[in-house]
């Protein structure tokens, strides 16, 4: 799908990427993209594997093109601002057309053309380079190094919970799932004085949740209705079965991960209940940023391996791994030597 997803061997001068058909394969003769009016040409320096990536090999979404969403690069041309060449830059990944009924409204988020970097129509960013409109991209602050900046996207998604729910010292709330966007949801949530729990199945979980001052605890030790908001983020049907268990009635349910397929749950329960049902996706990158930049918020911890884009296949099967976190490829090393 997607017409704007120039494939191999195009004209032009050429770059490496990791492109999506049947299977994901690093090709070398990938044209460099030509951006549109308003676009910039972004020279990536840093991406990271998120468990989207992984659910859309496993079919969650149709794709076919350069995988990839969570970026920090620089733009190296930018016709419509060429003051902002050499900038570094984090990008949103929701590119809107600004027209429909809903970018008219004020929801542009969920634009009905919309194109989604490495997820929809639209080239990732597990390439050299890639395009996004100017108006996407945000400056990195100096004090983030790009080892953090690449982590604004999901961070941007956790934060998004907040927008979605009010969250107070005064709540009870459980995090199921301390995977790559567990861990991040748990470091926002605690910035917020809540009483915080995080499910957390494997020891290096634990681990990085105790230093980070969070509790955990094991899936056993979850008290049925102790909770006024649960947040799911394990992607695992599992995981929503205790989730649901754990809300309390008249409590919120936010639904975080991405799943491949379909899972069961008992609506009649739910209304029983009466809780809400919150679906939460893509969020806010400027606090995402500054987070980062008055170190509110470390993700750093999070990165359990590096590879270079020529490596790019094993990032994914190292990513995919049971219990690893965020895997990084440096999508730079050529253009530093
Ligand atoms: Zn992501
Ligand atoms: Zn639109």
């Amino acid at each position: 799908m997607g017409a704007d997803t120039n494939g191999p061997s195009g004209p032009g001068p050429h770059m490496q990427g990791l492109w999506l058909d049947d299977e994901p394969r690093l090709v070398t003769d990938l044209p460099v993209p030509t951006p549109a009016a308003g676009e910039a040409l972004v020279r990536v320096r840093l991406a990271g594997v998120c468990g989207t990536d992984l659910a859309v090999l496993k079919g969650y979404v149709p794709f076919c093109g350069v995988m990839g969403h969570e970026f920090v690069g620089e733009i190296a041309a930018a016709t419509a601002a060429p003051g902002r060449v050499g900038e570094r830059v984090v990008g949103e990944i929701n590119v809107v057309c600004g027209d429909c009924a809903a970018c008219r409204a004020g929801r542009s988020s969920h634009c009905e053309r919309r194109e989604v970097v490495g997820l929809r129509g639209r080239n990732g960013v597990f390439a050299e380079y890639v395009t996004l409109p100017l108006a996407n991209l945000h400056r990195v602050p100096n004090a983030v190094p790009d080892e953090a900046a690449v982590f604004t996207e999901p961070l941007a998604a956790a934060l998004q919970i907040l927008r979605q729910v009010p969250v107070g010292p005064d709540q009870r709330v459980l995090v199921v799932g301390a995977g790559r966007l567990g861990q991040l949801i748990a470091r926002v949530l605690r910035l917020t004085g809540c009483e915080l729990a995080v499910v957390a199945r494997r020891e290096p979980q634990r681990a990085l949740l105790a230093a980070a001052d969070i509790p955990w605890r094991s899936e056993g030790d979850v008290p049925t209705a102790g909770f006024d908001i649960v947040i799911e983020a394990s992607g695992a049907p599992g995981g929503l079965a205790l989730a649901r268990r754990a809300l309390r009635p008249l409590g919120t349910l936010v639904l975080k991960s991405t799943y491949a397929g379909e899972v069961a749950m008992d609506l009649a329960r739910c209304v029983v209940d009466e809780i809400t049902v919150v679906g939460s996706r893509c969020g806010p990158f400027a606090p995402a940023l500054r987070l980062l930049a008055g170190d509110l918020v470390d993700p750093t911890p999070l990165i359990d391996d590096r590879f270079a884009l020529a490596d790019a296949e094993a990032a994914l099967r190292r990513a995919a791994e049971p219990g690893v976190l965020k895997v990084l490829i440096d999508c730079g090393d050529f253009h530093r030597g």
